[in-house]
């Protein structure tokens, strides 16, 4: 029944203002409706009945059925979200009622309360300020009905009252629509924020997942990695026990190969997890970036004279400083032109420090004429533990981990590296340093 009710009442428009006023004027049609109804079916009893007096009642019998009638007009107007057109049908039909019903007493001022209606309901259901248009047309019917039917003009009270309820009725609409207004800007707001708090929520739910997945991915390829050489190096333990004497050179050989393998990838592990902790906080100072570069450059002549390379080192002279942690960076480059050495069989290693186009960022080159990296490899040279196809291939000792290293360090000094590469040709990797470090959180 409740539900049957509510469906009548409900309505479909989509301004919030609309709706609320669409369905406050459904309520007062079907009380009306019902009141009318009631009505016209007792006046119909009473008229088939024939009690005393029936004549009088026909008329009532129409007036009522009439406004039954023009109630259900204005729902259906309503329903099909005209609610403005239906608001005003509606007080034309109370007034009129109301004036008709009893016009002799409206000039004598008797049922000019009954006009306090809709002045009420037009500041509702219309706008706040409707009231004062429809107390002074109301004014207007009662001046109107005493000159007509010549009455004595009592009606100066009534006039006041009038414009005193619709000042009063105003104010409170007024009151009642800005609180509705911010009622729903609050609200509004707050769908906002939960909106946003869980979108935040889920965002940091996938980061963690993410760095959960890469943790798991990180020891499992960990503990993948270090198992060749520590079982390599239990083999041969094994054999220089049992075998021959003759073998032992070539046996410690491996011995020490595995172990060195073995040392650099716990270092490069460790390496990692520091600076993922970030147990390790960086010393940033201004340092000269060719001071950093000649470290590097130095370390590795060595190893490319035994290999028969050319390397050089060619500077940019007044270079501005860079705000770095010289360990750090020195790690990062050491990798890359540690690579070069590695990965070049001949021709030349070539290191160069210059400024960039923009003057932004102080660039350090670091070229080679080795092998290449196959384009397949370029977007996962940077990921932990992968090596090139042509690397892995090859008898080039190496952890899959300097890239992942040096990606980070260069990162953590909001700079980045790009490289460029060519099978066959060499490769050019170049490390992008800001002049201005970035402000950190
Ligand atoms: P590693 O050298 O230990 O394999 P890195 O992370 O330093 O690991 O390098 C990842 C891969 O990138 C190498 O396996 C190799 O395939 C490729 N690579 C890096 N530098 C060079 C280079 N200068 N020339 C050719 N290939 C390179």
């Amino acid at each position: 029944m409740l539900n049957q009710i509510m469906k009548i009442i409900d309505v479909t428009n989509t301004d919030p203002d609309d709706r609320r006023k669409a369905r406050l004027l459904n309520i007062l049609l079907l009380g009306m409706a019902v009141l009318a109804f009631v009505t016209v079916v007792l006046v119909a009893l009473l008229i088939i009945l024939k009690v005393d007096g029936w004549e009088n009642l026909v008329s009532v019998f129409w007036s009522g059925s009439l406004f039954l009638l023009g109630i259900v007009l204005v729902y259906v107007v309503n329903q099909h979200g005209y609610v403005f057109a239906a608001s005003i049908m509606f007080l034309l039909i109370i007034m009129v009622t109301f004036t008709l019903a009893n016009i002799r007493a409206i000039g004598n001022g008797a049922t000019q309360f009954y006009f306090v209606i809709p002045v009420l309901i037009a500041s509702v259901l219309i706008t706040p300020a409707s009231s004062f248009v429809l107390a002074a047309i109301n004014s207007a019917i009662f001046v109107v009905a005493a000159i007509v039917l010549k009455l004595e003009p009592d009606f100066y009270i009534g006039i006041f009252g009038m414009f005193a309820i619709a000042v009063v009725s105003w104010i409170s609409a007024r009151v009642l629509e800005n609180a509705l207004k911010d009622l729903r800007i609050i609200n509004q707001e707050l769908d906002h924020r939960v909106e946003k708090r869980t979108q935040e929520l889920a965002e940091a739910n996938e980061r963690l997942k993410g760095l959960d997945e890469l943790k798991s991915k990180f020891v499992s390829d960990v503990s993948h990695e270090l198992r060749t050489p520590i079982s390599n190096l239990s083999i041969y333990l094994e054999m220089l026990e049992d075998g021959d004497s003759r073998n032992t050179d070539r046996y410690l050989a491996v011995l020490r190969e595995e172990t060195s393998r073995l040392k650099k990838l716990v270092a490069d592990v460790l390496d990692l997890a520091r600076m993922e902790t970030e147990s390790v906080e960086p010393q940033l100072e201004w340092r000269n970036i060719n001071a950093i570069v000649d470290r590097v450059f130095v370390a590795n002549q060595l190893r490319a004279d035994v290999k028969g390379l050319t390397m050089r080192f060619l500077p940019a002279k007044d270079l501005p400083e860079v705000y770095a942690d010289s360990d750090q960076l020195v790690q990062a480059l050491n990798n890359l032109v540690g690579n070069s050495v590695n990965y070049t069989e001949k021709g030349q290693v070539v290191i160069r420090s210059l400024l960039d186009s923009g003057t932004t960022h102080i660039v350090v080159e670091v070229s080679d004429t080795g092998m290449g990296i196959a384009e397949q490899d370029i977007a996962h040279i940077f990921d932990r533990f992968y090596r090139g196809k042509r690397a892995g291939q090859s008898a080039i000792p190496g952890t899959g981990l300097g890239l992942a290293i040096t990606k980070e360090i260069i990162e953590r000094h909001g700079g980045e590296i790009l490289v460029k590469s060519k099978i066959g040709e060499g490769t050019i990797f170049s490390v992008h340093l800001p002049l201005e470090f970035p402000e950190t959180e």
